[in-house]
Formats: C-alpha cells, sequence, structure tokens
C-alpha cells in the first residue's frame, strides 16, 4: 500500500543522466556527489528506530522502537501500527508478566498514538501477508506507551471510506493521514526540492523572497486589501511578484526564482484558490526559446520517476491555431475531434441558417466529427447539446449522423448534396457511425462553441467507456504568438492586455501599436498539459517609453500607480523574460487528483473559506479602530441578491 514511499526515496537516490551531462568543471564534482545522496534517514533525531513501513526480513532479530498510530486490532492478539511510511503487525502479549502492555495496547481506541519497543520476527509459515510491504514479519512487543489517545473521529481515516469534502476541509488534519494526501503532499516537496536543485545548482538561479503586503496595481486579477493604521491607506496582496522580479532584473538578479505565494480575489473555480504557489522565474539576456527551453529542462528533471518521462521540446502552437483547431488557447491535444472550417464547401447551399451566416463578413461554418457518436451519444445527449449552444452562444448547432449508405440523416440532410457530403467525409475523415456537429456564424464565436462541444463530447463518450485521453499520457503543448490586446468584453472599443501590461509586442508588430494595436501579437506564451493552463509568461518591455505609452494610451491606465518601475526602466534596464508556473495544478495533473486541494494541505472551499478555523473571521469594532475603518453591512435584501447571485454551493 505504500510502496509508493520508497519509489518516491529510490528516485532521489538516482543520478539522472541530465544531472551529469549539463554540469562541467569543478562544480561537476560536488553537484554529481550531491545527487547520489542515500536514501534519506527517516528516523533521525526521534523516539523511534525504524518507520512502521520499512521493516522486511532483512531486520529479522532486530530490536526496534516504532511510534505510529492504531490502525486495526484483531482479538486482542494482533495489532496494526501505522505511520506515514505504511503499516505493520505488531503481536500484543498474552503471559501474565506482560499484563501493563496488553492493556495499553488493548484498551487505546483506533487512532491512538502509542510507541512500541520490541523485536522483529516472522510470521508463522502460511501466515505472511503478501499484499503488505511488512508482511513477512511482525513485532513481538515488550513495551508499549500510550502517547495520546483518540476520541471517536468523525470519519474513519481510510481513503476507501467516503466522506464529503466539507467534512474532509473540516478536518483537515485527520484528512492529511490518508494515503493519497500524504503521497500528493510528499511528492509535491519533492518535485519542488527537484525544481529548486535544477534552478539554483545547475542553472545558478537566485531564490529571493518578495513582499506580500505591496499595493494596488492596475490591471490584472482583483486584489486581497489589507487595511493599514494610515487613515484611508491600504495594502494589497501581489496578484504575483511581477513587479517586484523585474526590478530584481534591473537590481542585476538576472536569475530570479521563488516559490511565491500569490493572492487573487476573484470567483472560485474548480481549477483556482484565492491563494495558491507560483514557481515564478525571470531571466535578464533571454529570448522566449530561452525560457521555454528552460522551462523544458525543468519539468524533465523534477518530473517523477514513476512517470513516463517528460519528452522535449515540447510542441508549439499559435493562439490562432489554437483557437481555430481547438476553440480555446488551451488546448487538450491528447486527442483529435478538431474543429474544421467547412464554409468553402457550403458556399452555394440551399440551407437558409448557413447561407445567412456565409453573408455576414466574418461568417463561416464550421463542424467537428464525434467518432461513433452514433454508438454512443442519445438522443438527449444531442437535444442537451443544442440546448447549449442556443443558451449559452446563441448559436445553432447541427446534429448529422453519417448512416453506412452515406445518408445523412439530420434535419438538414435532403439540403445536402452528396458532393458536400463527401467533402464532409473527406475533410473531416469521417467514418461510418460518427456524428458531424456543424455550426455557423462569426469565427471566434462558431470555434468557442464547438471548443467547449468537443471536451463536452470527449466526457460523454468517456463517461461510456471509450478510451479517448490516455490517462498516463503527459501532453504539453506552448501556446505562442497572443495578440497583446483583447477588446474589453463589456466594451469592446476599449483594449486590455491579453496577459499583463509589461508584455512586450512581437517585433514584427510594432508598427501597428501606435495606428492598430488590436493587429499587434505579443512575445507572451503559455504552458498547457492536458488541456490546463499551467504556466505563462512573456518578454518583458524595458523600455520606458514604450511602457509608459502601452499604460497610458492604449490601456489608459493611471500610470502614477507604476511610477516607480517606470523610473526603474530608465535607469539601464537589462532586457528580461520570465513565466510562472501554477504548482498547484501542476501537481494536480501530475498526481491525477480530482482537485487542486488535493494537492494543498490547507486549502480553502469552493467560496474562499477555511472550513477548518472559520477564516474569514468577524472583528470587534474596536479593534478595527486602528485602521480607521467601519463595517457596512449588507441589509436584509442586499444579502438575499447576493446569494441570489452566488447560487448555493456545497461549501466545498
Ligand atoms: N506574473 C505572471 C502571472 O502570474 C507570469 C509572468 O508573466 O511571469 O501570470
Amino acid at each position: 500500500m505504500f510502496c509508493w514511499l520508497s519509489r518516491l526515496y529510490r528516485s532521489l537516490s538516482r543520478p539522472t543522466r541530465r544531472t551529469t551531462q549539463l554540469i562541467g568543471g569543478s562544480f561537476s564534482r560536488s553537484l554529481v556527489l550531491s545527487s547520489q545522496r542515500r536514501i534519506p534517514e527517516l528516523s533521525s533525531f526521534v523516539a523511534r528506530t525504524n518507520t512502521c513501513g520499512e521493516l522486511r526480513s532483512s531486520h529479522l532479530g532486530q530490536e526496534v522502537t516504532l511510534c505510529g498510530w492504531i490502525q486495526y486490532r484483531r482479538q486482542n492478539i494482533f495489532l496494526v501500527l501505522r505511520d506515514f511510511h505504511g503499516l505493520v503487525q505488531v503481536i500484543i502479549p498474552q503471559d501474565e508478566s506482560a499484563a501493563s502492555v496488553k492493556k495499553i495496547l488493548c484498551e487505546a481506541p483506533m487512532e491512538s498514538v502509542v510507541q512500541v519497543s520490541g523485536t522483529v520476527i516472522s510470521r508463522p509459515p502460511g501466515q505472511e501477508n503478501p499484499k503488505m510491504p511488512t508482511g513477512e514479519i511482525e513485532i513481538k512487543v515488550k513495551t508499549a506507551k500510550l502517547l495520546n489517545s483518540c476520541k471517536k473521529l468523525p470519519f474513519e481515516i481510510k481513503d476507501f471510506v467516503k466522506k464529503t469534502e466539507a467534512l474532509r476541509l473540516q478536518y483537515r488534519y485527520l484528512d492529511l493521514r490518508g494515503v493519497q494526501m500524504q503521497y500528493n503532499l510528499r511528492l509535491r516537496s519533492q518535485m519542488v526540492m527537484k525544481m529548486r536543485e535544477y534552478l539554483c545548482n545547475l542553472h545558478g538561479f537566485v531564490d529571493i523572497e518578495t513582499p506580500t503586503l505591496f499595493k494596488r496595481t492596475p490591471g490584472g486579477a482583483k486584489e486581497f486589501v489589507i487595511p493599514s493604521r494610515e487613515p484611508g491607506k491600504f495594502y494589497s496582496l501581489p496578484q504575483s511578484p511581477q513587479q517586484f522580479k523585474q526590478l530584481l532584473m534591473v537590481g542585476g538578479l538576472d536569475r530570479y526564482f521563488q516559490v511565491a505565494r500569490c493572492y487573487r480575489d476573484e470567483g472560485s473555480r474548480p481549477d483556482r484558490q484565492p491563494e495558491f504557489t507560483q514557481i515564478d522565474i525571470e531571466m535578464s539576456f533571454v529570448e522566449q526559446t530561452g525560457i521555454q527551453s528552460l522551462i523544458e529542462g525543468l519539468l524533465q528533471y523534477s518530473w517523477p520517476s514513476d512517470k513516463d518521462p517528460v519528452v522535449v521540446p515540447f510542441p508549439s502552437m499559435t493562439f490562432a491555431e489554437a483557437l481555430a483547431s481547438y476553440g480555446t488557447d488551451k488546448p487538450d491535444t491528447r486527442f483529435g475531434m478538431k474543429i474544421v472550417d467547412i464554409s468553402d464547401m457550403f458556399r452555394n447551399t440551399e440551407v437558409g441558417f448557413l447561407q445567412d451566416a456565409l453573408s455576414k463578413p466574418q461568417g463561416t461554418i464550421k463542424a467537428i466529427c464525434i467518432p461513433e457518436g452514433e454508438k454512443y451519444l442519445k438522443r438527449k445527449d444531442i437535444e442537451s447539446i443544442r440546448k447549449f449552444a442556443a443558451d449559452h452562444f446563441n448559436q445553432e448547432v447541427l446534429p448529422i449522423f453519417l448512416k453506412t449508405n452515406n445518408n445523412w440523416n439530420s434535419p438538414v440532410a435532403k439540403f445536402i448534396m452528396e458532393e458536400q457530403g463527401l467533402g464532409l467525409i473527406r475533410l473531416l475523415e469521417t467514418q461510418e457511425e460518427d456524428v458531424v456537429l456543424l455550426t455557423a456564424g462569426e469565427h471566434k464565436k462558431a470555434c468557442s462553441l464547438l471548443g467547449k462541444l468537443r471536451l463536452e463530447c470527449a466526457d460523454l463518450l468517456e463517461a461510456r467507456g471509450v478510451v479517448l485521453r490516455d490517462p498516463a499520457l503527459f501532453s504539453f503543448l506552448w501556446v505562442v504568438d497572443f495578440p497583446l490586446f483583447f477588446p474589453k468584453e463589456e466594451n469592446p472599443k476599449e483594449l486590455e492586455t491579453a496577459h499583463h501590461p509589461f508584455t512586450a509586442p512581437h517585433p514584427s508588430d510594432i508598427h501597428h501599436l501606435y495606428t492598430e494595436p488590436q493587429k499587434v501579437r505579443s512575445q507572451h506564451y503559455d504552458l498547457v498539459l492536458n488541456g490546463s493552463e499551467i504556466g505563462g509568461g512573456s518578454i518583458r518591455i524595458h523600455d520606458a517609453e514604450l511602457q509608459h505609452y502601452i499604460l497610458a494610451t492604449v490601456l489608459k491606465e493611471d500610470v502614477k500607480l507604476l511610477s516607480h518601475l517606470l523610473q526603474a526602466l530608465d535607469y539601464g534596464a537589462p532586457p528580461h523574460g520570465g513565466i510562472a508556473i501554477g504548482l498547484d495544478r501542476l501537481m494536480c495533473l501530475v498526481t491525477g487528483a480530482p482537485s487542486i486541494r488535493d494537492v494543498i494541505a490547507f486549502p480553502k472551499s469552493f467560496q474562499g473559506h477555511d472550513l477548518m478555523s472559520n477564516a474569514p473571521d468577524s472583528i470587534p469594532p474596536e479593534e478595527l479602530k486602528p485602521y480607521h475603518i467601519q463595517v457596512s453591512w449588507p441589509t436584509d435584501s442586499e444579502t438575499e441578491k447576493s446569494s441570489l447571485n452566488h447560487p448555493c454551493h456545497p461549501e466545498s
């Protein structure tokens, strides 16, 4: 059950080929030595000689002291003791002389913490347990100490026992005792360690802490506000160390990294937390390809050895291609079902809504092909797909069922001419029993809709047993050449940054900046893994004048708020660029966890609450006084309105 731990530690002691290849000269000796570390000493400095999970036949006859939690007891004869490393069977002594030991071990409730000392003996023949790594041995106990007794638990400490997430979060310290949480957090620590090793020891990065109390800055995500004792003055928690890391470049710390805590006061989403961790990186004198190679090497080096190795370089796709083929800037490239533009084939169509769409300037017709959709999609699935398209995109979707005899079975089938049908088969590479979903409209809208339906249908097919995405596959992808600005959703005449306002324009588009800024591509790159954005960064603007122009003229931001940065750029700022990897999301994908909360020791609930301590909590008015602030309590109707806007989510 706990054999993952030995794998984890074995991977530590194995020098990787890359380590020895990358380093040279006098530095190499100490690095090679450090990568040949022994398995860590798990029982140094503490009151045990061994961990419960490590004992084997090779320990027979040894006198050991173990500390752990009582997992099971059988017939007052056997007791199974657990620690993070595994389980071990302890024999409760039955003879009169050991009555006090027997009393302790028989009376202590489950999950009490005990210390036992005794001899490692082999189990009687036939009683070995091959399913247990320690199943060949048991401990003949001589002494026992009850270190702490356990009250009745809110749930059993066994991964297979189902419990709600809210209960898990309320008793997180108990939830952490489970095998899966132990694995997730220990693997996370291992990977971060390897990342530090790669960045600092192999590539000379400097780990620098940046402030958590900062000030409000324009652009980007909404920040948490912290009151100060100066009337009307507030700190903000940084949404990332972006400005500090750029200022470090100006300061000549030309290879910076930090395992950085970031804060964003944004609505909850399954893969978001109000506070989260980034592997934050910045380098001077670097171009996009340099950052990309660094990250590919970093992931390859820190990748768990029990997973398929990371293959580099990662493929790359432009933003325009990602949108056109996958309807999103974070394509899941583990499976096909790509969006295909079939506008040309339908130029002479008689179908009204297709004609209509094509007569508009941005009008297109697009389709995706669902493999074996006819077999796996039910009528109600098709109905809910069409309803989703109508409700969320105000778009029509036409399903076309392709029969073996090439008859098109759809409301518009009779209007689809034979050559159009054959064209669809050719362009979409359809086979019998496939279903084609077709939509018409403006390029971005049609692609976004089909991108959503592509994922939706993939989930549906997988729920019905089709294997589309290999769970062992890690499909990395760089998405590049983003637009520098997007039109604002609420006012498309105004522009906002696609990444953040410090991102440099693409050198070949810079001439558009002063006339048609919406046409400028940027030097922004995102790293996508299995359809999730796990990182993003850019080459930065290091010219104060250009930065001022973008902030003030294009983005209409208050430049005074960033005067420190603009000033710094004028004092010999080197060209620089960087990236941040979302550690929580990365770990979630690596461990296959259902949510990022499963790779964070003490996460917040879906509504941003700490269910264990009840944060955020109220503060008495007198404690607010030094901050010169007062609570303006919402009226009943405001409370009601806000609960309507945020329909009741289960707390988790
Ligand atoms: N600070 C950026 C972010 O948090 C990453 C970067 O541009 O390096 O998304």
